[in-house]
């Protein structure tokens, strides 16, 4: 067995620490200073200071268990886009000792109620922009919209009156002398505490049970990766708080480092640079796309960019070209680079070192994590050669929740997660992604599972069959999903056949899952003997398709 190991040093974490405590006192932070500002609202320039962002999540904290009466290991529910409340709702969940399960702002009634369900959601944070949605998937999922409570949207204010049974958000805010959970070294490590969505190897969104273990243990191998994770940065923060992205790097890293969150409810090219240049971010996590219109948008010259450290970039691959325009157009002060990440790895699993660069490359192995490149046959591939990335170590995840099957399917006896990543690492420890033995397509960084695409489209009764595959858009700086559809006899002349499958497609999935990649008729949708669906055979033909073209 050939078992790489990370060349950064190796940590501990705190055996008994709650994420709470971890962040938000000076006895899990040394970095937490009351009078700090950790968190500013980009637009409105609101900001919350570490010793205030540690009160109100004691007092959310004092409600969720007083007045909504939630007991330890329950369940709460965010659906919201970012704020600077959203991190408050998060270290509430904490303190109170419960599980804190965050789903796509972007979700309808069908991918919400499958949250819902899947969480057991007993307690529900809902963005007031979002009450219809909400309310379909409350009827949906059979729970009651008394588990409600509204938190404003977009321009800040809740409805004057709010629909069946649901509530304030405030009126959970109790005192803050509540006492924070503190989970005993058994529970640090073997309780959830975040339960973030991935579809993993195949099938739909299932949930990734994340211990505190888990992400105190993240942090701190993230930055040991010496020189450029560990210090208190301005950090431009508009990658979604629901993604472990967000969620890890961006909030509890930069807050652990005494840094500032400046954050936006969602990607915009002029608010981002605005933000930028009025509180000079010195650091700003991305998503390709972000990094294409970073690199290409004439815009961008106008603004101020200079106080940007490094940008760092993940998600999905970012190409060896675009990180080379990027730090072009920033004139070289700003170091870009990217770095690969799993909610199943609690965020990150590998990332360059602060001082050497590898375009194209995903950086070197996470400290205190050991990989290896195995062959389908469960081998190990012979050094050099692309293999499928196993990783093994403290921020691996505990399990998906509720699903044994695909927790065995992912997770080894021996501990080794089977990430469906299919990589190479170079004789001096980078590591490259040159493909995916997974299913998982990704939108803009957002997971887009074939599955659930194919499981809507055998819904629409202009549809026999169907199979869904990524295709990759230069352009874009993303895949989309495409779909090859057999259509019902009756609708197969059908002039508007194609629209009319996108259109049902938009009408019951969040918009990364849209048909962007297009709709193409075919006469079978090749499969294998026990009926499994040959991507691998829909890959090729797309190729081939883009070739002619
Ligand atoms: P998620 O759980 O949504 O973060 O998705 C994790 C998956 O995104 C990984 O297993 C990879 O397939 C993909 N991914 C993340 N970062 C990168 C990257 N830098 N290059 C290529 N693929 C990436």
């Amino acid at each position: 067995m050939t078992i790489y190991t990370s060349p950064y040093p190796a940590v501990t974490a705190a055996d008994s620490s709650g994420v709470f405590d971890f962040i938000l006192t000076k006895r899990g932070n040394p970095n937490f200073r009351a009078d700090r500002v950790a968190l500013i609202d980009a637009v409105s320039g609101k900001q919350v200071t570490y010793g205030e962002l540690a009160s109100e999540s004691l007092r959310f904290a004092d409600g969720l268990t007083r007045v909504a009466n939630l007991k330890r290991g329950q369940t709460v529910l965010i659906f919201s886009p970012n704020s600077i409340l959203y991190p408050v709702l998060l270290f509430a969940g904490q303190a109170a000792g419960l599980v804190v399960s965050t789903a796509n702002s972007a979700y309808l009634p069908e991918e919400l109620a499958h949250a819902i369900q899947l969480s057991d959601a007993a307690l529900i944070f809902a963005s007031a922009d979002t009450l219809d949605v909400t309310i379909k998937a409350c009827q949906e999922a059979g729970v009651s919209t008394d588990k409600v409570y509204v938190v404003p949207g977009a321009d800040g204010s809740l409805p004057k009156s709010l629909p069946q049974g649901m509530k304030r958000y405030d009126t959970l805010r109790g005192s803050d002398s509540f006492e924070p959970v503190i989970p005993t070294e058994a529970e640090a490590k073997r309780d959830m505490a975040y339960l973030p969505f991935s579809s993993g190897t195949t099938g739909r969104a299932k949930g990734v049970a994340l211990s505190a273990f888990n992400i105190t243990s993240c942090v701190l191998q993230t930055r040991a990766t010496k020189g450029h994770f560990d210090q208190a940065d301005n950090v431009f923060s508009c990658l979604p708080m629901y993604h472990i992205f967000g969620l890890v790097v961006m909030l509890h890293l930069t807050l652990y480092n005494g840094g500032t969150c400046v954050v936006l409810s969602r990607f915009d090219l002029v608010k981002a640079l605005e933000s930028v240049q009025k509180y000079k971010c010195t650091t700003a996590l991305v998503v390709p796309p972000i990094a294409l219109a970073l690199a290409k948008h004439p815009i961008v010259d106008k603004y101020d960019l200079s106080s940007l450290r490094y940008i760092l970039c993940g998600a999905a691959p970012l190409s060896a070209d675009l990180e080379g325009a990027l730090a072009k157009r920033l004139k070289g002060r700003t170091r870009v680079f990217q770095g690969l990440g799993m909610t199943e790895t609690t965020s990150v699993a590998m990332v360059p070192p602060a001082d050497e660069s590898m375009p194209g490359s995903v950086g070197k192995l996470l400290s205190t994590i050991e990989a290896r490149l195995v062959s389908p046959d469960g081998t190990d591939v012979p050094v050099g050669e692309p293999g499928e990335l196993w990783l093994r170590g403290p921020n691996m995840l505990l399990r998906y929740h509720k699903d044994e099957k695909s927790t065995r399917e992912t997770l080894t006896d021996d501990g080794w997660l089977m990430t469906g990543d299919i990589c190479t690492r170079s004789k001096d420890g980078w590591f490259a992604v040159v493909d995916r033995s997974k299913e998982l397509i990704k939108v803009n960084g957002f997971q887009v599972p074939p599955a659930e695409v194919e499981g809507c489209l055998l819904t629409c009764p202009l549809v026999a069959d169907a199979a869904v595959i990524g295709v990759w858009s230069e352009e874009k700086a993303t895949e989309f999903p495409r779909a090859y559809i057999v259509p019902n006899p009756e609708h197969a002349k059908s002039p508007t056949l194609q629209r009319d499958v996108a259109a049902f497609v938009a009408s019951k999935l969040a918009p990364h899952k849209r048909l962007g990649g297009g709709v193409v008729v075919i006469d079978e949708i090749p499969k294998s003997a026990s009926g499994k669906i040959l991507r691998k055979d829909l890959r090729a033909l797309a190729a081939k398709e883009a070739q002619g073209k």
